[in-house]
């Protein structure tokens, strides 16, 4: 018999080629650190793109996960389940939302938003999103975001969706108007960069929908769940938006998706027009929940705590880098922008045990668990300081 392929191999060899993959595979976890098949450690500045938000092996999580998967795993949305309705229930409580609808990934939660703006009001359908934005890859997100390569060869888009750069009020305001459904937008960009607005951009867009008629969608995909330090990031700014798509974290790992809507903007929802054969199915949920009680239990306090000390240390680097163009970014959502692209020294990162995030090109996206130490947080920003010292030199 033929010996069997490596992991690696296998998926080289089965899978479709739409990843470029580091040449790892994680087999376990525990906390913030990842092992590989060899039992080599690396600590995680990345959490599996933002997602793994108690880190690895979380005690609670899997517990709940397991003693769900054992009593009940899905039973369809055509009846009731009491995972969902306790999570439903407890988001709706902790947020400005006064009805939520599940699905399953982050971008079914931005398409679920795009198709209840525009089933709000019949005469507005487009959505006004930036760019540089990244809002998922199914159609309708696509056509939201704001990156026309990642559209490339799978056009035509739909239609209604216009694009205004990135924290410009007047240009947001040229672009909203009767048409408008909604302006579509990240607190924070994640995956484009990691740009952080000017203060008072989301309160100018909370008025000039309100002034236009149009709806407010933040997409918190990935600034929400406490990667930001509170829950979710609007309620740092002051600003409400109308419908919040959330995913990501939320699940710690399972995937989960919803989105939270004002009663008035979810009212666009009645039996038929959407829905999603997984969405709330009670594994999901029971997942979910527990993510909820260990932030609540003291994970938000210390993603709070350590996203506080990242940014103190970030700032440091930056001034010591000459090849550093700017360190920015909010709690456990940071990046830092070089002069170079930065692929190959997260390649190095990886070799020397770190896991961190090259994105737009020229950036290291660092975007740990919310349970990381700050001692955890010191030891990878020490492996960041050799490797862009190695690059400059
Ligand atoms: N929205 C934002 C802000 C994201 O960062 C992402 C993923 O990176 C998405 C939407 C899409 O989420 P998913 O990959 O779960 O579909």
């Amino acid at each position: 018999m033929a010996e069997p392929l490596s992991i690696i191999e296998a998926t080289d060899r089965y899978t479709a080629r739409n990843y470029a993959r580091y040449p790892v595979a994680f087999v376990s976890g525990r906390g913030s650190r990842l092992f590989d098949e060899k039992g080599r450690a690396y600590l995680d500045f990345f959490s599996g793109l933002a997602v793994s938000s108690l880190g690895h092996g979380h005690t609670g999580l899997a517990r709940a996960i397991a003693e769900q998967a054992a009593t009940l795993i899905h039973t369809s949305n055509l009846y009731y389940n009491e995972p969902a309705a306790r999570l439903a229930e407890r988001l709706v409580r902790r947020t400005f939302a006064d009805r939520v609808f599940f699905c399953n990934s982050g971008t079914e939660a931005n398409e679920a938003a795009i198709k209840m703006a525009r089933r709000s009001d019949p005469r507005r359908h487009e959505i006004v999103s930036a760019y540089r934005s990244f809002h998922g890859r199914t159609l309708g997100a696509l056509a939201a975001t704001g990156q026309p390569d990642l559209q490339e060869g799978f056009g035509p888009m739909p239609g209604g969706f216009v694009h205004v750069p990135y924290d410009d009020v007047d240009a947001t305001r040229a672009a909203v108007g009767n048409r408008t459904a909604a302006v579509l937008v990240e607190p924070i960009i994640g995956e484009g960069g990691v740009l952080v607005p000017a203060a008072g951009y989301l309160a100018a867009l909370r008025k000039l929908c309100d002034e236009a008629g149009a709806l407010l969608i933040f997409d918190e995909v990935q600034t929400g769940v406490g990667r930001t330090g509170t829950l979710y990031m609007y309620e740092q700014l002051g600003v409400t938006p109308d419908i919040l798509t959330t995913a990501k974290g939320l699940g710690g790992g399972f995937p989960i998706g919803a989105v939270l809507a004002t009663e008035k903007a979810a009212a666009a929802f009645v039996p038929g027009s959407h829905g999603s054969t997984f969405g709330a199915n009670p594994l999901a949920c029971a997942a979910a929940s527990a993510v909820l009680d260990a932030l609540d239990a003291g994970v938000l306090e210390n993603a709070k705590r350590s996203g506080e000390h990242l940014g103190k240390r970030l700032e440091a680097l930056a001034k010591k880098h000459a090849c550093i163009v700017e360190a920015r970014g909010h709690g456990l959502l940071r990046g830092i922008e070089l002069d170079r692209p930065t692929r190959p020294l997260v390649e190095n990162a990886l070799e020397r045990g770190l896991i961190a995030n090259a994105t737009a090109g020229n950036v290291i996206r660092i975007i740990p668990p919310l349970v990381i130490q700050t001692a955890e947080i010191d030891e990878g920003i020490d492996i960041l300081d050799r490797v862009i010292g190695e690059a400059s030199t």
